[in-house]
């Protein structure tokens, strides 16, 4: 079976990986390198938690637990948990509600006392009128493209063709199959076609006259965007990820850390992106400083603003296209978290098993005539 997978991010990497791995001949297009779309601009906390409704959690448990199952996956992913604090009412209730959905699902959530959460982040203010404080030990957080480096060594060796800086310019049909024709003018037969061009699903599938809509880029602070800001190296001990209201932080190798506020990401604009001494950073460095100890020498290295995957109703989207049937659409908002596991299941979908945790993810829920309910906005404690 020949296939073109076009996207060399997270997903389209993964799922090239394992299909050439299944023997399939396998094309990995990209109109850039691998890893400079979304994938380079991600929170990357892999974690089931606040995924709502009950198949959307049981998609995202299967990712997680795919990452910790996969070999090698100390390469890419730091285990350690997450540790959630909530000092104010609404959070409290927030928090104690999602606490409860997910142990009645038996993932492992924990309160703990404000010692506990002192041994486990022991540079970490905890502040003492801390209502509740969850930990999550399964959880963990990734560095994508360390796991992007193993999957396209994986997959070169498996025989995958990776072919970067060349653009997927028409998609026609050819029998059963399909033609891809390239920014350099050459054209590559295959049987089956994945996209997984992450925010660029919509415009992919137009060349192949297929509607998969994504929210798209509208305005300063809507559900697509999002700041992420990158520290200096500081002398830190922290070791796992950490939620509160004023801040997000996880390590981001070497001391440095990564920061998000959501409450924050109000202005973010990919056309306008603040500078490293921005009143945005200083206000990072404010609610750092006030989060974590020993960062007075902080400063901010990088500010990025990062544009979501965002299928139009903010679920993932993995299936065949009605339109085009040799052309396999994958698109999520959960892309670091799912990679691991979409890479064997749609290779498994692609080799005539379907996956049932799938099931409620086609790209059919959009046709004509379906009520879509736009995403709700990220800005919740606790949500990426
Ligand atoms: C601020 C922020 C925080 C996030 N936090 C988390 C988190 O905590 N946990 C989590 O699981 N996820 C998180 N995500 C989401 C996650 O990062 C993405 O879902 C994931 O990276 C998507 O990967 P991808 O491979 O689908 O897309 P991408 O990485 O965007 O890859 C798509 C590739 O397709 C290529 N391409 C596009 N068009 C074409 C074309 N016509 N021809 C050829 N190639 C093409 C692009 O060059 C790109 O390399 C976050 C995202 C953001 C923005």
């Amino acid at each position: 079976m020949q296939i073109v997978v076009i996207g060399a991010g997270v997903v389209g990497a993964s799922i090239a990986t394992r299909l050439a791995q299944r023997g399939a001949a396998v094309t990995l297009v990209d109109q850039g390198f691998p890893g400079t779309g979304t994938s380079s601009t991600s929170f990357a906390w892999v974690n089931a938690h606040g995924k709502e409704p009950a198949s959307y959690y049981e998609l995202n448990l299967a990712g997680l637990t795919a990452h910790h199952e996969l070999e090698a996956s100390e390469e890419w992913l730091r285990p350690g948990g997450h540790v959630e604090i909530a000092v104010d009412e609404a959070h409290v209730r927030h928090l104690r509600g999602r606490m409860e959905r997910l142990a009645t699902r038996g993932y492992a959530v924990e309160e703990i006392g404000a010692d506990r959460a002192r041994e486990l982040l022991p540079d970490v203010v905890v502040p003492d009128q801390a209502d509740t404080i969850a930990y999550f030990p399964q959880e963990a957080y990734c560095f994508p493209l360390l796991y992007l480096a193993r999957m396209l060594a994986e997959g070169r060796a498996a025989g995958v063709t990776v072919r970067d800086n060349t653009g997927v310019t028409a998609l026609d049909p050819d029998g059963d199959g399909a033609k891809v024709t390239l920014s350099d003018g050459s054209v590559l037969r295959a049987d089956a076609v994945v996209s997984a061009v992450g925010r660029r699903t919509s415009e992919l599938a137009a060349l192949a006259g297929a509607s998969v809509p994504m929210a798209g880029f509208t305005e300063p602070g809507d559900v697509t965007v999002g700041y992420l800001l990158r520290t200096v190296p500081l002398p830190v001990r922290l070791n796992r990820v950490l939620t509160t209201p004023w801040l997000n932080v996880r390590p981001d190798g070497g001391g440095r850390l990564l920061l998000q506020a959501l409450d924050l990401d109000a202005t973010a604009d990919p056309g306008a992106v603040p500078a490293v001494d921005s009143a945005l950073a200083q206000d990072y460095l404010e609610r750092l400083r006030a989060v974590v100890r020993n960062t007075g020498s902080a400063s901010i290295a990088e500010v990025v603003v990062g544009q979501r995957v965002m299928p139009a109703d903010g679920f993932t989207i993995a299936g065949r296209v009605s339109e085009a049937p040799w052309l396999y659409a994958v698109a999520t908002h959960s892309g670091v978290t799912l990679a691991p596991f979409l890479g064997a299941a749609v290779t498994s979908e692609l080799f005539g098993a379907e996956e049932p945790l799938l099931a409620d993810f086609r790209p059919g829920r959009f046709a004509e005539g379906s009520q879509i309910a736009a995403p709700s906005s990220p800005r919740k404690p606790g949500e990426q």
